[in-house]
């Protein structure tokens, strides 16, 4: 449970779930909004936020096409951050009441930044806005495509998966774990052996450059799922899983398997992918800890 108000203190919200996310908007329209270099928004889902006290005072103005920003008409907080088309909606985090546990991971329209301010290191950045909003996400994903994995894509696919790890996993694992898991990649032709062993995947996006890709094992091991950082949480992932998924099974397997990372198995049990056990495992002498999961066909 988290309260925040605005400076004069005459509207006071409350939210009863959690904060999903945290990250900062250098849009030309949050630094007018704002009146600073970026905007801080805490992501959290809108049937959870409500404004307890004071919603006379609060004003709203569409600052373009279908998104609002909502604001104290008596000190000229700002508060909310509206889509019409989202489920989510931006919390301006300095209006809460208490410190937030939660650290910004992402940083979007980087393009447009106060030449004055540094960026902040380990963050996802985006120079514009890529697979952020429910919409331009649909969209997004319905311009992927999945095709067989071919000789040609090697190198892309050693940098997607490099990128994955070392942009996406900074929340879950340690500088040490990250390069160790990352830098498997750094050996072309290990790399190259380890994709031959599965019937890979690969998602295109325009131009038909790799976007992402995935593995299965036959008969029915998932044997690896990575996107490209830029794409994360636009629904490739999904999209690579329910393809791997349709690949025929062999007659005697009844069961899919996968190990999965901090990373993936979120959108594992999405699929309905159960953990069986949590396993310790090393790479190059780093010591991991994966999830054996399993799902029935
Ligand atoms: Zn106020
Ligand atoms: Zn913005």
């Amino acid at each position: 449970m988290h309260s925040g108000s605005c400076l004069c203190g005459r509207i006071r919200y409350g939210i009863t779930g959690p904060v999903d996310e945290v990250g900062h908007c250098h849009c030309r329209i949050c630094q007018k909004a704002h009146g600073t270099a970026f905007a801080t928004y805490a992501r959290v889902s809108a049937k959870n936020f409500e404004i307890t006290y004071g919603q006379s005072s609060l004003q709203s103005f569409e600052s373009s096409a279908g998104t609002k920003r909502t604001f104290c008409r008596e000190c000229g907080s700002q508060l909310q951050f509206i889509r019409d088309d989202a489920s989510h909606i931006g919390i301006a985090i300095g209006t809460f009441d208490a410190e937030l546990e939660v650290q910004p991971s992402y940083q979007i329209w980087t393009r447009s930044k106060a030449a004055w301010w540094n960026l902040q290191e380990g963050l996802r950045s985006h120079e514009t806005q890529p697979g952020e909003g429910a919409n331009s996400r649909e969209r997004y994903v319905d311009a992927v495509t999945i095709r067989a994995y071919a000789q040609a894509d090697l190198e892309a696919l050693r940098t997607i998966y490099m990128a994955a790890i070392r942009e996406l996993g900074g929340e879950h694992y340690s500088a040490e774990q990250i390069q160790a898991w990352a830098g498997f990649a750094n050996d072309r032709a290990g790399f190259s052996s380890w994709l031959d062993d599965s019937r890979i995947l690969v998602a295109v996006g325009n131009h038909d450059t790799p976007v992402g890709f995935g593995g299965l094992q036959p008969p029915s091991r998932i044997s690896s799922l990575f996107v490209a950082p830029g794409v994360a949480r636009s629904g490739v992932g999904s999209r690579l899983l329910e393809h791997l998924l349709s690949l025929d099974l062999s007659a005697a397997s009844t069961r899919y398997t996968t190990e999965a990372s901090e990373l993936s198995k979120p959108l594992f049990e999405k699929f309905g992918f159960r953990v069986t056990k949590i396993e310790h495992t090393t790479v190059s002498e780093v010591a991991f800890i994966r999830y054996a999961m399993h799902k029935h066909a």
